[in-house]
């Protein structure tokens, strides 16, 4: 593919030309002297806003005032914007219609809130929340404060079912905690497959779709996920807002995630009526803002045909890994021996370099070519320990504003590396 075709490719997937589709371009110093554009290849730690979503912000600046508890017009305003964010979410991943839209900061507070949200008999936990070992540290530290357990993914996917099936199997589980695509190699785990699972054992599941869903629809009620989480930065919207959504009862008995105004019913000095609905758990101000755009965010990725952003980002993959795998001394990481690369994969590509620290490639990278990626462990120690990569490895991630020419520069660095090194 070539550049042209490319930028072509995007502006016919999105319906707008290329720079409405990236937002503005950054000129990024060489340590060479000079500028050249930035080649962003770290969408998977957060994306670049949408210039849609920039623009729709700035719309909506004038009128931020208080939700829920002004009557003036700005107020009104502030409050219909806020609570169609979450028909808009619901919408989005096919939500149930009685299930709840919680905002949150991120998806690290989506999976700690649903953590104080686990069901009780008699206030002890009715069983263990289970989940892998390939998991980012979001979906494995906040299940550390409740009953878990934690089994290692097999050498393939099929094998990782099996293996999940037979700890179903021994009984006394809650609720199986997996993400819908690892941050770490981009691979998509089978969360159809999983759910009915967990359902065939009496269990819930909760998919960690921070990854997932920036880069292919979610159908919570066809897959039948429990409850999803996912962060507005990582989907090309502005910091700050995350969601969870998911079934309300085990919600609305949970511990209240942040209490304070707005979160009760009625606050008495001796005692205390939780609200129960998203509030129970959004005390305080929320971040109108934050939802607004992480909804109008779902709405462009909605709008995207599906099967040409996935080939746009699949053939940059395509042309990354096998221009990585031609280069001596490179070896591109995975977890699952069975994975297709081309359908159960989204746009990440982890690899590392021999002879060189993964640090001191990403910032050679950075400093001589003007790319921007990854390195390090990627918050899933325990995943990179098993990999064999325990002092971490480099993560290129990519997106819809990505372009062909990002992954040429990096292989481009890459090459020069080997030949002249450092
Ligand atoms: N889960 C996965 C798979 C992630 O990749 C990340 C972030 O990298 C998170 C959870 C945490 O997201 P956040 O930092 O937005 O809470």
């Amino acid at each position: 593919i070539t550049e042209a075709a490319a930028a072509a490719e995007l502006h016919a997937i999105a319906g707008r030309p290329l720079a409405a589709v990236t937002g503005a371009e950054i000129q990024a110093p060489l340590i060479t002297g000079g500028h050249v554009r930035y080649a962003n290849l770290d969408c998977g730690a957060s994306a670049p806003a949408l210039s849609v979503v920039s623009a729709y912000l700035n719309e909506i600046l004038p009128y931020y005032a208080s939700v829920h508890r002004g009557a003036g017009y700005a107020s009104q305003i502030s409050t219909s914007v806020y609570e169609n964010a979450r028909s808009i979410v619901r919408d989005f991943v096919g939500g149930r219609p009685d299930d709840s839209v919680i905002f949150t900061r991120n998806t690290t507070d989506s999976l700690n809130l649903l953590a104080g949200c686990l069901p009780l008999t008699d206030g002890r936990p009715d069983g263990d929340v289970l989940y892998l070992d390939i998991e980012h540290h979001a979906n494995l530290l906040p299940w550390q404060g409740v009953p878990h357990r934690s089994i290692v993914a097999a050498e393939t996917i099929t094998g990782t079912l099996d293996t999940v099936r037979a700890e179903l199997e021994q009984g006394g589980v809650s609720l199986l905690a997996v993400t819908g695509a690892s941050n770490v190699t981009g691979e998509i785990l089978p969360i159809r497959a999983l759910a009915a699972l967990a359902h065939q054992h009496g269990a819930r599941i909760v998919v960690d779709a921070a990854q997932l869903a920036p880069h292919r629809r979610v159908d919570i009620s066809a897959d039948g996920i429990d409850y999803l989480a996912f962060s507005g930065h990582k989907l090309y919207a502005p910091f700050g807002a995350g969601v969870l959504v998911g079934r309300p009862d085990w919600l609305d008995a949970g511990v209240p995630h942040l209490a304070g105004g707005g979160a009760v019913k009625e606050a008495r000095l001796d005692g205390v009526s939780w609200a129960s609905g998203p509030a129970r758990h959004e005390g305080g101000s929320p971040n109108v803002l934050g939802a607004a755009t992480l909804a109008r965010a779902t709405q462009v990725l909605a709008g995207l045909d599906q099967d040409r952003w996935h080939a746009h980002e699949s053939a940059i993959r395509s042309f990354l890994v096998e221009g990585l795998q031609d280069i001596d001394g490179v070896t591109v990481h995975q977890i699952f021996k069975d994975s297709n690369p081309e359908t159960d994969t989204i746009g990440v590509v982890n690899f590392s370099v021999e002879g060189y620290d993964a640090g001191l490639v990403a910032a050679y990278l950075a400093a001589e070519h003007g790319v921007g990626l990854r390195d390090g462990r990627f918050c899933a120690h325990p995943l990179l320990k098993r990999l064999g990569l325990p002092s971490g490895s480099l993560r290129a991630s990519f997106g819809v504003g990505s372009r062909l020419e990002d992954a040429e520069r990096l292989l481009a660095g890459i090459r020069a590396l080997r030949s002249k090194g450092l």
